[in-house]
């Protein structure tokens, strides 16, 4: 079989839609995805206005409409009973203003089977890239290791380029020997769900609520709610050791209208831990090989951008490569750095840009009542007179990011 002109390692957001808009311009990709499924809960399921567009742009919007999903349009936070909202999405003048909580599994399962459709795209899941193979200075593909067992349990696959979209674990990028900075973070959150009662009202929003040492945020889904417990970073220990009346007494204390169900959290096998990390490759990229999404560049939860970001550097990577990868894939000349180095210069602001908004959230609103006196009363994070100020441009850098991507075509 002949080998791929591109080895994307990670069939996440990121992996699978590079692999889907590759394919879709005629280049051999082949999406490598350690695990049998796409199936992980509490990973990420808020699609952005600037994801449906690009959606949207791939004819594929409707098919996620199918889907069973949540419409959320605004966001906000709850202070001293009353509702103050920071997003309202039905500002912004797109086809799609609202945020889609869709299951990950469901969308990436989506791009998998439009991506499927082009014999130029290949996924194979249960093989893990684990190693870089380097010839002259150049990556020239990876070492996989597959219990699935369909191409053998180890084997090398050679590529011109080789794509780390593995994630903020990043095998690849750590193999790269590439540097980042890392950014502090005051938190970490502890994901869990809790039932939807007769009574309770969406009112189509997601809300933040504070309390000493702690912030709760409610998500509404279709049938219960998610919820994102933040606590103080590495807190997580502290909050074990005090046993599961401590989590269900600082969600009843801060959203009181959960208070007659978290009894259904019986131990912390309930939830799931997100140890927050938030850093950004100095490079993205050498000879032969580069790193998009979480693996360029882990982002923080807040405002729920990381899904939307990978999209982004996929469809930038995608639209800025195709031409160096057809003539590599035609005449077997070396991707150019230079062209992989464009990649990085497209994405390197938008992402500082929204990390820095990320930091000043969690330093400004977050770190205050995380690092509160137990018994310490909160007051709102925004002065009630500036939310109206700030939500449109919130609502538009939140919805469609810095430098919205679009999807280019190509002729064939
Ligand atoms: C608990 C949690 C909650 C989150 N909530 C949100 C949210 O609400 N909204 C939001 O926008 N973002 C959220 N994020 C972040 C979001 O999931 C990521 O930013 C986004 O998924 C990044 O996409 P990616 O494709 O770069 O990486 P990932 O989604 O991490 O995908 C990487 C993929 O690579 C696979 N992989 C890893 N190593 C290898 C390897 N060596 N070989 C082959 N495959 C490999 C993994 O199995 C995975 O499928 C959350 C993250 C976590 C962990």
């Amino acid at each position: 079989m002949q080998d791929p002109t591109v080895c994307v390692a990670g069939g996440g957001p990121a992996g699978v839609m590079l692999g889907l808009l590759l394919a879709r311009a005629g280049i051999r990709v082949t999406v490598l995805e350690k695990h049998a499924d796409f199936l992980r809960d509490f990973r990420g399921d808020t699609v952005h206005p600037s994801t449906l567009e690009v959606l949207d742009e791939l004819c594929l919007a409707d098919q996620l409409d199918r889907i069973p999903h949540q419409q959320v349009v605004r966001a906000g936070f709850e202070s001293a009973g009353r509702r103050v909202d920071i997003l309202d999405l039905r500002h912004l003048r797109v086809r799609h203003p609202y945020i889609a909580l869709v299951p990950q599994w469901d969308f990436l399962e989506l791009l998998a089977a439009a991506a499927s459709a082009c014999p130029e795209f290949e996924l194979r899941r249960e093989a893990e890239a684990y190693d870089l193979v380097v010839e002259h200075g150049r990556v020239v593909g990876v070492r996989v290791r597959d219990r699935s067992g369909d191409h053998g349990a180890d084997y090398t696959l050679r590529a011109a380029l080789t794509v780390a979209a593995d994630g903020r674990h990043s095998t690849l990028r750590r193999a790269a020997g590439l540097k980042s900075r890392t950014f502090g973070a005051p938190m970490d959150v502890v994901w869990f769900r809790l039932p939807w009662a007769e009574g309770d009202s969406a009112a189509q929003a997601l809300t933040f609520r504070f309390g000493p040492g702690r912030a709760v945020v409610t998500i509404p889904r279709r049938t219960y709610w998610q919820i994102a417990y933040l606590i103080r970073k590495d807190g997580f220990d502290d909050l074990h050791a005090q046993g599961i009346e401590a989590l269900r007494r600082g969600v009843a204390g801060t959203a009181p209208f959960l208070a007659d169900r978290v009894g259904e959290l019986t131990s912390f096998d309930d939830t799931s831990v997100l140890e927050v990390r938030m850093d950004r490759l100095r490079r993205w990229y050498r000879p032969g090989m580069l790193a998009i999404g979480d693996a360029a560049h882990a982002m923080s939860p807040v405002a729920g951008v990381g899904i939307n970001l990978a999209v982004q550097d996929a469809v930038a990577a995608a639209n800025l490569l195709v031409p160096s990868l057809r003539e590599s894939q035609r005449s077997g000349a070396p991707v150019p750095d230079r062209a992989l180095a464009a990649v990085q210069r497209r994405r390197q602001v938008p992402t500082a840009v929204t990390q820095a908004f990320q930091r000043a959230v969690q330093t400004l609103g977050l770190n205050r009542a995380l690092r509160a006196d137990p018994n310490a009363s909160m007051s709102a994070p925004v002065p009630g007179w500036l939310a109206p100020v700030l939500r449109r441009p919130m609502s538009r850098f939140v919805g469609l990011g810095v430098r919205p991507e679009h999807v280019r075509t190509w002729p064939d």
